[in-house]
């Protein structure tokens, strides 16, 4: 397939943005851990540290004008802190910042080491796309960053290009060695697979990583209906029973014991060299497990990737709301979340915001 069959676009529904000022669920405890409607303990948080970025991915962003988030509604350092405090009163133990691209928020080592002193934050992870990663790993780790998850779609350095609409292959490359070098662990690398396009890397990707000195986990995605372009279709999903047979042309497969809150599906290969994921969203979703929220970069919690509905924490920070009214904000959109995505069903609708302002 060439990128020239993609489209065309589609209109997305308006996301709907809460007011704190709703009432508190009927059943909803107002203490305690982080939980749901159907019993799901929130334990994660993902924070966009921006919606900016310096790739133009095919199945994140939009190709021309991005409509960027205007940057004084995006939250401060302050803000952010605060909010992640009061969830982690609440039980939420590990944070991964994202975006966009976080490693282009001025001062993120600095957000990495607040957010690492905050009581009840076992671990500070990043998603980045490692363009900027050979001049900040050591910063970081030094910060207390612990993993870090690097995307790298293609190794193929025309391929790349296509895919991230940049030619940055070599640098992203550069970024992964000094993530190494600078003792960030785990590593994992995230390859968005689209059928046609880069399906035919995954036997190179295995060979590769297992050929590298250090441990590096390459998780496959599905790719999901959250681009900026509406390129999204079901044919363009290589699934987890794909991917899966072209690793076993490499060696033998066996399924590890998998933590059933991670999103990717564990495998090793028989022979010891190596293991790799499968993050299956479309086809095998996960959501009777899922204990993660996202804090977008305006302050919106959103309870579920592909949530139409978000509530706004801003205002509140920003009207003098006191700690205990944003943590009944949290406990009541964390309440509503649904049993799971609807991708595979018929209505299911398409959020408004793309991955890049999500948060990924
Ligand atoms: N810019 C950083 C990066 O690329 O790693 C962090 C943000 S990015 C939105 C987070 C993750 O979402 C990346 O690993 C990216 O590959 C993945 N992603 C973005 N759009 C996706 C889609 N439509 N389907 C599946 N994964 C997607
Ligand atoms: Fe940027 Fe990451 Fe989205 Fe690529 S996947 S456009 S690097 S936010």
């Amino acid at each position: 397939m060439t990128l020239g069959r993609l489209g065309p676009a589609t209109a997305a529904v308006t996301t709907h943005v809460s007011r704190s000022s709703d009432a508190t669920p009927p059943g909803m405890p107002v203490k305690g851990p982080l939980v749901d409607q159907f019993g799901r303990v929130v334990r994660k948080l993902r924070v966009s540290l921006t919606d900016r970025c310096n790739f133009r991915c095919l199945y994140c962003m939009p190709d021309g004008d991005v409509p960027w988030i205007p940057s004084e509604e995006i939250l401060s350092v302050d803000e952010i802190e605060r909010v992640v405090r009061i969830c982690a009163r609440m039980g939420v133990e590990k944070i991964r910042l994202t975006g966009g691209e976080p490693l282009l928020r001025p001062g993120v080592e600095e957000i990495v080491e607040r957010i690492r002193g905050i009581p009840g934050i076992r671990a500070v992870s990043m998603t980045t796309n490692g363009f900027l990663l050979e001049e900040k790993a050591a910063a970081l780790k030094a910060a207390g960053l612990q993993g870090i998850n690097v995307s790298l779609d293609s190794l193929d350095r025309d391929r790349f290009r296509q895919l991230t609409r940049r030619d940055e292959l070599e640098r992203v490359l550069a970024g992964i060695r000094a993530a190494a070098r600078a003792g960030l662990e785990p590593i994992k690398i995230n390859a968005v697979v689209m059928r046609g396009i880069n399906d035919g890397e995954i036997e190179t990707f295995l060979r590769w990583a297992r050929e590298q000195p250090v441990q590096l986990t390459i998780r496959f995605i599905e790719f999901m209906p959250l681009d900026g372009s509406n390129v999204w279709t079901r044919d363009l999903v290589y699934t987890a029973d794909e991917i899966l047979e072209q690793a076993r042309r490499v060696a033998p497969v066996e399924e590890v014991h998998n933590d059933p809150s991670d999103p990717a599906r564990l495998y090793r290969f028989a022979d010891g060299r190596g293991t790799f994921g499968i993050i299956a969203s479309v086809s095998r979703p996960f959501c009777h497990a899922c204990d993660r929220i996202r804090l977008t970069a305006d302050g919106k919690i959103r309870n579920c990737l592909f949530a139409v509905e978000e509530y706004d924490l801003r205002e509140m920070l920003r009207a003098g709301a006191t700690d205990g009214d944003i943590e009944q904000a949290i406990r009541r959109a964390v309440w509503v979340k649904w049993r799971g995505h609807l991708i595979n069903q018929q209505g299911f609708v398409k959020p408004q915001r793309a991955m890049y302002a999500i948060g990924g």
